[in-house]
């Protein structure tokens, strides 16, 4: 897997903005996703004259998310603790349904 690959791997289609910079299903890092893609061909600059660009992330939960890359939390640490505080109780080995593959395919 390259997370520099210039064009977007098909699993970053269905990705849902989140705002916290982590899973909006479940709440883990993104330190623990399973894939991940930059999308550093496309930076947006902001009104300060810094870059940003989507960082998208596939998490082992299912759910397929994005951010900017300057919500990224700047301590790794801080972002482990609060994964680690907010994590639900989920057994690793049981198989999610709940991807949303209902509406993830329009085409
Ligand atoms: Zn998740």
């Amino acid at each position: 897997m390259d997370a520099f690959a210039p064009i977007a791997p098909d699993w970053t289609q269905p990705a849902v903005h989140a705002f916290d910079f982590r899973c909006p299903q479940c709440g883990a890092s993104s330190r623990q996703a399973e894939k991940v893609w930059l999308n550093r061909r496309a930076p947006v600059y902001t009104a300060d004259y810094t870059r940003k660009w989507q960082e998208f992330y596939h998490c082992s939960c299912g759910c397929v998310w994005w951010a900017w890359s300057s919500d990224r939390p700047p301590e790794p640490e801080a972002a482990e603790f609060v994964n680690e505080a907010t994590l639900p109780d989920v057994s690793p080995d049981s198989p999610n349904t709940e991807q949303g593959d209902e509406n993830g395919d329009e085409s």
